[in-house]
């Protein structure tokens, strides 16, 4: 029997991360440079085991690279509202923290005895990214790999002593998370992004869903007017996240390439209260650079590059929520495009907005949903060591943190089994089978769709063909709105068994009347056949609808 908690100290063992000299690190990281996945498993060799008990506190600072010479945050706590002001630190939260005492014995907490958790193990058959070197598609691997996660895996009296177990994952812990899946995404983060300034954070959260809600009440305030700024057309769910708590959304205007900067300078420029419901002038932007939902539009580098200027000379945070970031999609049909190994593929990926973010104003959601299973419920934010300690003030009453299961298992896969190599490996799988399926329900559009009335642009990354159908040529365009439009289509793909998802669904501004006639259909769910069908069946559903032969 173990007292897990009894004997939990803050991160440490045989070496705490790292306080090391690591110099290839520092050059990389100082000049932003690339950081390599050989500088991460040196920093880690140098580092030793990672100890983390039951209820471990984390800094994700200590698994980062050095910093030395990068600029701190700036200090952006006027954009903080009063709700994440008034978060005082969880009582018993903090009071964990001595569990690392030497010796100590705990009364304190009400966290049970592993001994009382009914599951002694889990096993997982998982397909073997890491030495996979064909990147072949998981149904056609030929030799899945079974983890098996024990409850006490972690003993020094264990067989093959891990640094997780279930006795730990399935405790209570602290709301940023498990340290050791902390220190994955953080390495991760470093590998993608290397954000130029020095106090930037990782802390897991229950998915981009729970991070937004969370990240809105901890930046607006609906008695200060406050308000947000997002892609005219925008992902419905974070709409719904915003209209109950009182914040509006205005939509700024886009073209292929997702949200266009100018407008953006001169909605913030011109912002008059008395013309925007009386709403002061936005301090908050939640766009999705990488096939926007619902678009598909694609932000390029140059883009990125002036959002993020616009929005420091307006002094902005930006949300950026990113779970179709790796599923970028190449522009043509070739499939010698894609990258063969993964330092191209980390080369060929579009510059992040944190990437280019000096100030510290850049909240990045990530996700696994789109990458690997959605009801993980896990993904994790990088920002601010300011922002993410009230994000985690607030994580710390609302959730608690992400499930254990979900954290033990991808903990399991990404980094005892795949590493940051396999994890990249399998993320340039899914980045062909996403590129097949687009280019099959493109094949569809062109062989179906009528298109002297619907266009589109051959989307470039995520799950989302975004069709525009020309609404004036519609021969009751004089005397039915476009939403009636778009609900007789919408209804009529119903009846031949195809479901749409309507554009209006999507607009920033409802009040508004809607000026054009979309609908978003997704390439990620059906087969390519069932795909092709239903294509076809919409271009029925238009075709009488329009009065087409
Ligand atoms: N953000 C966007 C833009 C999405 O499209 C989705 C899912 O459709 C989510 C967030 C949800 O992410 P999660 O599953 O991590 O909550």
């Amino acid at each position: 029997m173990l007292d897990s908690a009894a004997e939990a100290t803050v991160i440490g063992g045989p070496s705490p991360l790292p306080e090391v000299e690591l110099p290839e690190i520092s050059e990389a990281t100082t000049k932003n440079k690339r950081v390599t996945i050989a500088d991460i498993l040196e920093r880690r060799r140098k580092a030793g085991r990672l100890v983390a008990p039951t209820a471990a506190g984390c800094d994700s600072g200590v698994f980062k690279g050095d910093s030395t010479g990068k600029p701190l945050a700036k200090d952006l706590g006027h954009h903080l509202s009063a709700e994440s002001f008034h978060r005082e630190p969880c009582k018993l939260k903090q009071a964990a923290r001595h569990l690392k005492t030497p010796g100590i014995i705990s009364l304190g907490g009400g966290l049970p005895c592993p001994e009382y958790f009914p599951i002694n193990s889990i096993s997982l058959s998982v397909p073997d990214y890491l030495h996979n070197p064909s990147l072949t598609p998981p149904e056609a691997h030929p030799a899945p790999q079974t983890i098996t996660i024990g409850k006490y895996d972690t003993h020094p009296s264990a067989p093959d002593q891990k640094e997780y177990d279930l006795s730990i994952a399935l405790n209570y812990a602290q709301a940023h998370g498990s340290a050791q899946l902390i220190r994955f995404v953080t390495e991760h983060t470093e590998l993608v992004s290397n954000p130029p300034y020095a106090d930037w954070k990782t802390c897991l959260t229950v998915g981009s869903t729970g991070a937004l809600e969370q990240t809105l009440r901890m930046l607006c305030d609906s008695s200060r007017n406050d308000s947000i700024l997002t892609e005219e057309f925008s992902f419905a769910t974070a709409l719904e996240t915003a209209a109950p708590l009182g914040i509006k959304t205005f939509g700024v205007p886009i073209d292929d390439q997702g949200l266009i900067p100018s407008e953006l300078d001169y909605i913030l420029s011109t912002w008059d209260p008395s013309e925007r419901d009386g709403k002061r002038k936005p301090h908050v932007l939640y766009t999705v650079p990488s096939g926007q939902n619902p678009t598909g539009a694609t932000q390029g580098p140059e883009r990125r590059k002036q959002i993020y200027d616009v929005c420091s000379k307006h002094d902005l945070v930006i949300i950026e929520d990113e779970p179709y970031y790796y599923l970028q999609l190449p522009p043509t049909t070739s499939p010698a495009a894609s990258p063969t190994n993964t330092t191209d593929f980390l080369e060929s990926l579009l510059p992040t907005l944190l990437s280019m973010d000096t100030d510290g104003r850049v909240i990045r959601m990530d996700s696994f949903s789109k990458v690997l299973v959605p009801g993980s419920r896990l993904g994790w934010l990088t920002a601010s060591d300011q922002f993410i300690e009230r994000f985690l003030r607030h994580a710390e009453v609302a959730n608690q943190g992400p499930s254990g299961f979900s954290q033990v298992i991808l903990h399991k896969l990404l980094d005892e089994t795949w590493g940051h190599e396999g994890y990249l490996k399998w993320l340039m799988v899914l980045q062909r089978e996403y590129t097949e399926r687009r280019n099959t329900l493109l094949k569809a559009c062109e062989e179906y769709l009528p298109k002297e009335v619907v266009s589109w642009e051959v989307v470039r990354a995520g799950m989302f063909q975004w069709l525009h159908l020309k609404h004036t040529l519609h021969p009751d365009s004089t005397t039915k709105s476009i939403l009636d439009i778009e609900e007789e289509i919408f209804n009529s793909c119903i009846s031949k068994g195809v479901l749409i998802a309507r554009g209006s669904w999507f607009r920033a501004e409802q009040d508004l009347p809607p000026t054009g006639l979309y609908f978003r259909a997704t390439f990620a769910a059906a087969t390519p056949e069932n795909m092709t069908e239903a294509i076809k069946r919409l271009g029925v559903a238009v075709r009488e609808s329009f009065r087409l032969s």
